[in-house]
């Protein structure tokens, strides 16, 4: 029997993983099966075991296949139609902001475009927020306060070239794992490569750390701050690029010297021996080729865009940017969070990196789309939304690929929003999520290997995922549903497209159209690209500007960014610690995150058999002294209560956690239990700035049950 392989990409993490999937000849005969991809410059042919599970997770028993109107199935045309009206009247009896989509990671780039385009656009609201929130919207802040743009400056190659490797709020070896392995294998060949772990608690991570700070949680910009200040003391600043490419140094140093003065003050401030964090000095002093890699223990927190600013400020002072083997890197979570903020994804994002404010951005837009109703200002951002929605302000909401009632902090809120609405639309390949039952209406979507289009991963490396098995049932790609939708609402022409290749070409011209070398990120090599060559398309790193068909490799190579001046900025910061800490009656603090083996809510992970072994029931770690003061044995049943919930879960004692914290892994769904939730317990405090949810940290009650 023959079979055909084809290049296409992992849908998991924001590593981006090429994959090689084998499709045989006769599916009815054999099933398809997949490799990692050698010519992939992510993963160079690895696959960790969520990856290498992808065939395992192709069929499915719960497959939504047929469109759902309260309950019914129904035709395409009669849900498109029941959408399409109920949108048309609550906007014309309480205004455009009172419909609001609520999308992805997951989802693709083309049919982020889509969605984006018809809500700010041709609805006139900006309430087009995503599970990209609770991801890493804090680092896209960080970023665009300090380089004037989002835009990571760093690449893979980096992580292995760096002398000093130091990784903050990242359990890497579990949740990035092909990253990981790369680094593994870069600190073998140069065994004088250090790693610094920054981590409340001892992750798998700490393998290869040469050193592990375990911090008190969430006092990371402490750390960063002294960094800075002790830079100055060691005379290690590089002066010329402080003065010919930042603005704001002075400000940023006084500032460090204030709030950590000295080593006594910040070891105790960050609840770590002053002996380890001088050694984290020394390396830091030394190694000129530094890259700090940070995840979502820096970004989900209450002041999580300031402990990105305090990491960027200490690459800034040293120069240790924009060149090999530097940089602070930011790595996203999920497949496509970045290619949501390419084409403008998040409510406070006009398009093609242009925000509202902007200058001339929004008319420029408007012209481009030739839109009739463009949103003037921010939307609402995912926890202010699903506020909105339970306080009657959004009455219809469509949400795409996710579960916000299993990944949104405080559930208990999400289920009273999702109730309050007039009306409430899923898509999703899934017919029984927690999410789907609290829908009106369900639109069955195709999945990987079905749905065609591109993800841009952590180093901006646009690659191809590709529809190569058909869709099961009456499933549609999302950018179909949506601009059936909009064509109903009276805008067939900007939304007839035929395929993905036609939106993405839309998308490349935009982020061109009057440009003439203004902005400095366009993908205008693309305005004109054949369907052919889209179809073909080889990974290639973003931005990749007219004449640059090799995309870029490393940004600000030249020391110019993206502000009014080409300066970039430093920032002061105050480090603080998270609002909710310990207390005697909530005498724990919570952190979150994830198991090796499973993905978000395991809608799709919870399929393949292989990955429940690793972790097959949700738990909480405790240290062995709360375990023994509590009266807690391993694996008896804990309740946790917070003021927001409560959840039973199975203990175990552990000294990965220090003494009054404790852990829990995120992805189990009232399917599997309500007591099982851990966002039961998360209150919906943010980030002011990014909005993003102090999902890091709970205060909560530990008892035996
Ligand atoms: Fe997929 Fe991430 Fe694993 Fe790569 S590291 S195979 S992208 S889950």
């Amino acid at each position: 029997m023959t079979a055909t392989i084809a290049k296409t990409t992992c849908p998991y993490c924001g590593v981006g993983c090429g994959v090689n999937f084998t499709i045989p000849d006769s599916l009815t005969e054999s099933v398809p099966s997949v490799s990692g991809d050698l010519d992939h410059p992510a993963n160079f042919g690895r696959l960790c075991v969520k990856g290498s599970s992808l065939a395992q997770t192709l069929k499915s028993d719960d497959r939504l296949l047929a469109p759902m109107v309260n309950g019914e199935i129904v035709s395409w045309e009669s849900a498109v139609d029941t959408v399409s009206a109920k949108i048309e009247q609550v906007i014309k009896e309480h205004g455009p902001d009172s419909f609001a989509f609520y999308l992805s990671g997951q989802i693709l780039t083309e049919d982020y475009y889509v969605a984006n385009k018809l809500a700010k656009g041709f609805l006139g609201t900006a309430n087009v927020d995503t599970n990209s929130r609770l991801c890493m919207a804090s680092a896209v802040v960080g970023y665009k306060r300090a380089f004037g743009s989002d835009t990571v400056p760093c690449n893979y190659e980096d992580l292995e070239l760096c002398d000093l490797l130091i990784m903050v709020g990242s359990n890497a070896a579990w949740t990035h794992p092909i990253l990981y392995q790369r680094i593994v294998e870069a600190k073998k060949q140069r065994p004088n490569m250090k790693v610094v772990v920054i981590d409340p608690r001892e992750t798998a991570t700490c393998d290869i750390a040469d050193l592990h700070l375990s911090i008190k949680l969430g006092s990371d910009a402490a750390i960063f701050s002294f960094l800075l200040q002790h830079s100055a003391q060691m005379d290690i600043l590089d002066n010329d690029f402080i003065a010919q490419h930042t603005n704001g140094f002075n400000d940023a140093l006084m500032q460090a010297m204030e709030s950590t003065p000295n080593l006594v003050s910040t070891a105790k401030f960050s609840g770590v021996s002053e002996q380890a964090l001088m050694t984290l000095a020394h390396w830091w002093e030394k190694a000129e080729r530094t890259v700090t890699f940070y995840s979502q223990g820096v970004n989900q927190s209450s002041s999580g865009v300031d402990k990105c600013n305090a990491i960027i400020n200490c690459h800034l002072a040293t120069g240790r940017i924009g060149k090999e083997g530097t940089g602070p890197f930011s790595i996203t979570g999920q497949p496509n969070a970045m290619g949501g903020r390419e084409v403008g994804g998040l409510a406070n994002q006009l398009a093609a990196h242009m925000d509202f404010a902007t200058p001339g951005a929004q008319k420029l837009v408007q012209r481009f789309w030739q839109a009739p109703n463009m949103a003037t200002e921010n939307g609402l951002k995912a926890v202010d939304l699903f506020q909105a929605m339970e306080e009657g302000k959004v009455k219809v909401v469509w949400i795409m690929s996710t579960n916000p009632m299993v990944s949104l902090p405080d559930t208990a809120q999400v289920r009273r929003a999702l109730e309050k609405c007039e009306l409430v639309i899923v898509s999703d390949c899934k017919a029984n999520t927690d999410t789907t039952a609290m829908a009106d209406v369900l639109f069955p979507a195709t999945g990987w290997s079905e749905k065609d289009g591109t993800v841009t991963n952590s180093e901006r490396r646009i690659s191809r995922q590709r529809g190569l098995l058909p869709a099961p049932g009456e499933a549609k790609h999302d950018w179909w549903a949506i601009c059936e939708v909009a064509k109903r609402l009276g805008f067939q022409s900007a939304f007839s497209y035929h395929n993905v290749h036609e939106i993405f070409s839309e998308h490349a011209a935009l982020s061109a159209f009057e440009n003439n070398g203004k902005r400095d990120f366009d993908i205008g090599h693309f305005c004109k690209i054949t369907k052919e060559e889209y179809d073909n398309l080889t990974p290639v790193q973003w931005p990749v500007l007219k004449g640059r068909p090799e995309g870029t490799k490393r940004m600000f190579e030249d020391g110019r960014f993206f502000t009014p001046d080409k300066r970039a900025k430093f920032v002061p910061i105050v480090p603080v610690l998270p609002v909710h800490v310990a207390t005697p009656e909530w005498p724990f603090t919570l952190n979150t995150g994830r198991v090796r083996d499973q993905w978000h809510t395991m809608t799709r992970t919870g399929d393949a058999a292989s990955l429940t072994k690793h972790t097959d029931q949700p738990y909480v770690e405790i240290h062995p002294k709360d375990a023994r003061q509590l009266g807690i044995e391993d694996k008896t049943l804990v309740r946790l209560t917070s003021p927001y919930g409560e959840a039973l879960l199975k203990a175990k004692i552990s000294r990965a956690v220090s003494p009054g914290n404790a852990f829990a892994p995120i992805h189990w769904t009232q399917q599997f239990s309500n007591a099982a939730v851990v966002s039961n317990l998360i209150p919906q405090i943010v980030d002011p700035l990014s909005g993003q949810p102090e999902s890091k940290h709970a205060q909560v009650k530990l008892e035996a049950v």
